[in-house]
């Protein structure tokens, strides 16, 4: 869906917002609760850095937050537009927030870190021997 040098291909496919070949995340899916937390320390492929400074994923509250709202705002209007009243909206709203919140953290880390690095094709094929 995404082609390489996209930002949403980083973001989507969990790979490294620099080169766009090492994984992001240990483990892709956000429902493996076990390795929810668990990331890579740098790129395998490039050797980016994932996490700049100590407490650098911080950030990624603000996010989190963002997306957070827009799932909010999304919902509402979606149950709005049904005719749906408030108790069950807000109830729908909130059971989509806590089902959607390992999707919303995976993703708000990778958005995060693509705000500080773009891809760069100088890295397309490096290796970390390069
Ligand atoms: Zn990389």
């Amino acid at each position: 869906m995404f082609k390489k040098g996209n930002m949403l291909y980083s973001i989507f496919k969990n790979k490294c917002p620099r080169c766009h070949e090492g994984d992001f995340y240990i483990d892709g899916n956000p429902y493996h609760f076990k390795k929810l937390f668990d990331m890579h320390k740098t790129c395998s492929k490039c050797d980016l850095r994932y996490e700049m400074e100590p407490s650098f994923f911080h950030g990624a509250m603000y996010v989190s937050y963002g997306l957070t709202v827009a799932t909010f705002v999304t919902i509402f209007v979606i149950c709005y537009l049904l005719g749906i009243s408030l108790v069950p909206s807000a109830i729908a709203i909130l059971v989509a927030i806590v089902l959607l919140m390992p999707v919303t953290f995976k993703l708000s880390r990778i958005i995060y870190m693509n705000f500080f690095y773009s891809y760069d094709e100088k890295y397309k094929n490096s290796t970390k021997n390069d």
